[in-house]
């Protein structure tokens, strides 16, 4: 068995890698090659904390396994991050445990990657202006992703705690692209496109403040009850996802869906785009929202990627098991 400590990921993967593997991913998801099993997510009445597994298997790549992981709000006084992921990747030959990594920097590219594919997939040709909602943790992978993805020369961003913004200043500036905070009426106006990436539980963005032609990626609401932007905004959008179940249940869509704003039969995987199955974007004024929810599969498709790096490195440290 191989171990990847937390440590070594960072010099195995780049953001491009991590992109490829999760594009393939995707597409074999809309080919129905890959699936992901259900989700498991449990308050475990302890440490306030949540923990769950997300799973799947790959029947193209092979990628058997899970990203256990979950949610512990004390940990920031202990100097630990509040989130904490482990993936587990087995043999599908045999069964037998192939590898365990750790998953923390894997969540945070594997979710980057993700809005990324769909900007470079539905994003309007001509855009330049990248909109920020949220300056978290992920929001600096967010950022540097995006801006792979068109010739994007200004940022524009919002959050709900302005001090954090300098995170995404900061991004901006060794990216060589302008930075400026604005509020929400701005932003909207201004951008071409819009990431989301808060743990809201109430709407930020508003459908009034979005012009025609946007492309979204929704990619803080992995759970029931959060939201970022207004429902309406979601009707008034071609609805596009990792996993159409899991955007109705966890995802940004589930209040559209609730209130009957939205069909589930019109949200459109995102691997169908990529496969040349759905044409995407299909005119400059379309409003085009991708709904972001994470799925196990991404996890096992980067990490699968981690295990064979390390393994062409000499670095993989091998245990019997
Ligand atoms: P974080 O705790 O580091 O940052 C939270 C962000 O949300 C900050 O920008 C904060 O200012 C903002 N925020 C907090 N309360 C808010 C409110 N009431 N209204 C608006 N904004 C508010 O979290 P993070 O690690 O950056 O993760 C952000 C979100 O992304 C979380 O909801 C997390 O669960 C989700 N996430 C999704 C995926 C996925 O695959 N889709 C993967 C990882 C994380």
């Amino acid at each position: 068995m191989i171990i990847v400590p937390e440590s070594a990921i960072a010099g195995l993967l780049t953001a491009d890698d991590c992109f490829t593997a999760i594009e393939q991913v995707f597409a074999a998801m809309a080919r129905k090659t890959a699936y992901n099993f259900p989700v498991i997510r449990e308050a475990i009445g302890h440490a306030d904390a949540l923990y769950g597994f997300k799973s799947g298997f790959d029947r193209e790549s092979l990628a058997l396994g899970l990203k256990s992981g979950g949610f512990w709000p004390g940990n920031a006084v202990k100097g630990l991050t509040n989130h904490q992921s482990t993936v587990f990747l087995f043999d599908a030959d045999t069964g037998r445990c192939r590898a365990v990594l750790g998953g923390n920097l894997l969540t945070a590219l594997r979710t980057a990657a993700a809005s990324a594919i769909s900007i470079k997939y539905l994003a309007r040709r001509d855009a330049r202006v990248l909109g920020m909602i949220g300056a978290g943790h992920q929001s600096a992978f967010q950022l540097r992703a995006a801006l792979k993805q068109r010739p994007f020369d200004r940022v524009v961003a919002w959050n709900y705690h302005p001090d954090m913004l300098d995170r995404l200043a900061q991004v901006a500036q060794e990216c060589g692209v302008g930075f400026e905070a604005v509020d929400l009426d701005r932003l909207g106006a201004e951008a071409d496109v819009i990431i989301t990436i808060t743990s809201s539980f109430s709407p930020s963005l508003m459908a009034a403040q979005v012009r025609p032609g946007t492309h979204l990626a929704c990619m803080g609401t992995d759970t029931k009850g959060k939201q970022e932007v207004e429902a309406e905004l979601v009707a008034a959008a071609t609805v596009f996802t990792d996993e159409v179940a899991q955007s109705i249940s966890i995802g940004e869509a589930q209040h559209a869906a609730a209130r009957g704003l939205i069909a589930e039969a019109a949200i459109v995987e995102i691997g169908a785009v990529i496969n040349g199955a759905h044409p995407g974007r299909t005119a400059d004024s379309e409003i085009t929202l991708f709904d972001g929810t994470g799925v196990g599969l991404q996890d096992l498709a980067v990490a699968s990627a981690a295990v064979e790096a390390a393994i062409a490195k000499g670095v993989a440290v091998e245990v019997d098991f």
